[in-house]
């Protein structure tokens, strides 16, 4: 509501103005004083809007009153109207100093009074809004200045927090290498106080070594004015511990451009490189072992060709393959199998040196990469070695098991150029010892390429020789060495090539078994061993037990007891007159699984013997366990045994062994008749060999077989 103040002595005026003034809008207040004093008394508490004043009045005159008014509080800006009579330009002036806002002239024209009070109301009224407008916008100015003071300071206490929780070191250096700022994690890691080590040099807390070389990239840092590319770097903390961390360097500016400091903030990647150290490790292992896998060792081997490039010395690469690992692993089982190929990994491991890769490639295959060699012999020293460690590898776990196996050995730079050619060459020589009857190391000769490629032709051969029916028995005597009667034959195979004539088992099924045309092979010899052996009976040459050699593929797959079952049954053949072959490998490495097949073959009615008895275990005990009832002692023995001492008093252990469990004991190989007379004298039961009769097709054998039976009859 605005409030008008009128002040003139003459009441007539007052009343005048008065009525004017109210006339001006509605809701107007207006206060009159006939004494300029007064009014300044009552104004002090009360600021009007509008102040209209006579010029001439007792006490103060108009120019001293709106003076003394604008001292009142809040009343500099408040409009006055001074009226007056006087026209003079001084009087004026002195009006305006004082602080008139305008004049009216007397006699006052009522309309020109309303006009210019009016539009000083609205004018003072305007001001009145701006100044409050403009107070309104301090005010939030200063607010808004305050928010955003509170905001800085408090997003700077948490950043100060932040740079102190994370799991980073971040420092800032002087130009004088002096410490400008450490966060808490940085502290902790040099196991120093965060706020006393500001300002004490960096080399005091890392010593000297790590100072200088940090010193050096700071150096880059003020001279370039630049960041430096993250880096990877490993810190060792307060307690000795190692960490690996990825640093940024970068420049530390106060005002806009001189270089201050240096930032140094690490990042702690341990974890992130261990993680990536052990995916690259799992990479380049084995799982089983831990042995590097064909990837490493094909690192390792270009790393070796590059030194070799260089003038290094030659390197050698062993392949390794066991031999008959196939049969542990089916017969022991996989957990067993694994067991053992660790086994053998830590002895081979144990043998070679730490300049030297030990890696596994295979199920049962390993490599060495034997480095520094000046010349074959140093190869062939390290695969004997190596060989040993595996042979003693065999008694595994209280078991002993028939474990030896067949090296290959190619020499950089004379047998390959490069890795896979190498590997090759390597691998060529460990089928030629293979095939050498394994347990045997070969160097890598040019021809061997060529032999590869016979062995896959001798496959196909084989495959036809089969189908077209080459194959064929040979059947050798079995005597009483008391009696000399004939008391069974062996079948041997043959195979009647029609390329290159008869030839020997050891020369081609050896393949058979690696390529598993043994089981179809086997299951022929066994089928027309038997149907002689009935053909015998049905001849009149009596019962002759017939032997026939089982394999040890048969027994891994263990379809040998059903199929012996099935041939009998078939060939109408008195199971008492099949005697069954096996060879101590089979007997050994399977316990279980070949125990209960053994059993299922004696509950069928055969008879089992073990062959080349002696030539692969120390332990003779275990024969006690198994169901056989007769042991052919290997012809290793035999040849020498009227001559070597070590041999006859094996010879002599096996059959007092033999006899005290029952056992029947056969000789192999009799030739001479020392060996027999000898064989007699220790108390052997039967015999086998040239001496007595070679192994003869079919109808040879029955030809001397009826000679023997109408000469034991005649006599
Ligand atoms: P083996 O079972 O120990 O057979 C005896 C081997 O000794 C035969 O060789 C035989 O010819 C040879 N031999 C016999 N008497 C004498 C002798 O007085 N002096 C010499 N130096 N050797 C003699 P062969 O026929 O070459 O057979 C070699 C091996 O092949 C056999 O050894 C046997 O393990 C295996 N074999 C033969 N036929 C079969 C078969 O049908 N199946 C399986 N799985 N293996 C067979
Ligand atoms: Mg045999
Ligand atoms: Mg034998």
């Amino acid at each position: 509501m605005p409030l008008i103040v009128i002040v003139d002595d003459r009441v007539s005026n007052r009343n005048i103005f008065a009525k004017l003034a109210a006339s001006i809008e509605a809701d107007i207040t207006v206060r009159t004083f006939g004494e300029p004093v007064s009014a300044l008394d009552w104004l002090k508490d009360n600021p009007p809007d509008l102040v209209i004043t006579d010029y001439k009045m007792p006490n103060l005159d108009g120019a001293q009153f709106i003076a003394r008014f604008r001292q009142l509080p809040n009343c500099e800006e408040i409009p006055v109207i001074v009226i007056t009579v006087y026209e003079e330009r001084s009087f004026r002036l002195c009006a305006l100093e004082a602080g008139a806002t305008d004049f009216l002239h007397s006699p006052v024209d009522h309309h020109e009074f309303v006009t210019r009070a009016r539009n000083l109301l609205k004018l003072q009224r305007h001001q009145l809004l701006l100044a409050n407008r403009a107070n309104m916008l301090e005010r939030e100015l200063e607010n808004s200045e305050r928010t955003k003071e509170i905001a800085l300071r408090d997003s700077s206490q948490r950043l100060a927090q932040v740079i102190d929780t994370v799991p980073a070191l971040i420092r800032a250096t002087a130009r004088d290498g002096a410490l400008l700022f450490a966060n808490a994690y940085q502290a902790a890691f040099d196991g120093v106080d965060a706020s006393s080590v500001v300002g004490s040099n960096t080399e005091s807390i890392h010593g000297k070594e790590r100072s200088d070389r940090d010193a050096a990239l700071d150096k880059i840092v003020f001279e370039t004015g630049k960041a430096l590319p993250p880096f990877e770097e490993e810190l060792t903390d307060a307690n000795g511990f190692t960490r690996v961390f990825l640093t940024t360097k970068s420049p530390l500016r106060s005002n806009g451009e001189d270089v201050q400091g240096v930032l140094t903030s690490a990042l702690d990647i341990t974890a992130r490189k261990r993680m990536e150290a052990h995916l690259r490790h799992l990479a380049h292992h084995d799982s089983l072992t831990d042995l590097p896998n064909r990837i490493l060792l094909h690192e390792c081997m270009r790393k070796l060709i590059a030194r070799a490039r260089r003038g290094d010395k030659l390197f050698a690469v062993h392949t390794i393959d066991l031999d008959g690992f196939k049969a542990v692993n089916d017969l022991l089982g996989h957990a067993a199998g694994d067991d053992f190929i660790k086994t053998v990994s830590k002895k081979l491991q144990s043998i070679i040196r730490d300049t030297d890769t030990l890696a596994r490639t295979g199920g049962d295959e390993f490599i060495v990469l034997q480095s520094d060699v000046t010349c074959n012999e140093d190869a062939a020293e390290l695969a004997a070695r190596l060989l040993d460690a595996i042979e003693d590898s065999a008694d595994f776990d209280g078991a002993p098991i028939s474990i030896s196996a067949s090296i290959g050995i190619a020499i950089h730079p004379a047998d390959g150029a490069d890795v896979e050619e190498l590997l090759r060459h390597s691998d060529l020589a460990m089928y030629r010892a293979k095939a050498e009857q394994g347990n045997h190391f070969c160097f890598y000769a040019s021809d061997m390429t060529a032999r590869a490629r016979q062995l896959a032709v001798l496959d196909k051969r084989l495959q036809r020789a089969f189908e077209n029916g080459e194959f064929v028995l040979h059947y050798q005597p079995q005597v009483d060495l008391a009696t000399g009667r004939l008391i069974g034959a062996e079948a041997l195979l043959r195979w009647n090539d029609p390329e290159s004539g008869l030839v020997a088992p050891s020369l081609f099924l050896p393949r058979a078994e690696e390529n598993g045309l043994i089981v179809p092979i086997n299951e022929w010899v066994l089928e027309r061993a038997c149907e002689d052996a009935r053909r015998w009976q049905k001849l009149g040459l009596g019962s002759i037990p017939v032997s026939v050699n089982m394999s040890p593929v048969q027994f891994r797959r263990r379809t040998a007891p059903l199929h012996v079952a099935r041939v009998l049954a078939s060939t109408g053949l008195d199971p008492r007159l099949l005697d069954i072959e096996l060879t101590e490998g089979i007997v050994m490495s399977g316990i279980e699984s070949v125990a209960a097949d053994m059993r299922h073959l004696i509950d069928v009615g055969v008879s089992l013997s073990i062959d080349d008895f002696g030539t692969g275990y120390s332990s003779l005990s275990y024969v006690k366990y198994l169901p056989v009832s007769r042991l052919k002692i290997d012809q290793s023995f035999i040849r020498n045994l009227p001559t070597d001492p070590n041999d006859a008093a094996i010879v002599r252990a096996i059959i007092t062994l033999g006899h005290s469990l029952d056992l029947s004991i056969l000789a192999e190989g009799v030739e001479t008749a020392e060996q027999m007379e000898r064989l007699r004298a220790e108390g052997c039961d039967q015999a086998q060999g040239y001496y007595f009769g070679r192994p003869a097709p079919v109808e040879e054998f029955i030809r001397q077989a009826t000679q023997a039976y109408s000469l034991a009859r005649s006599a």
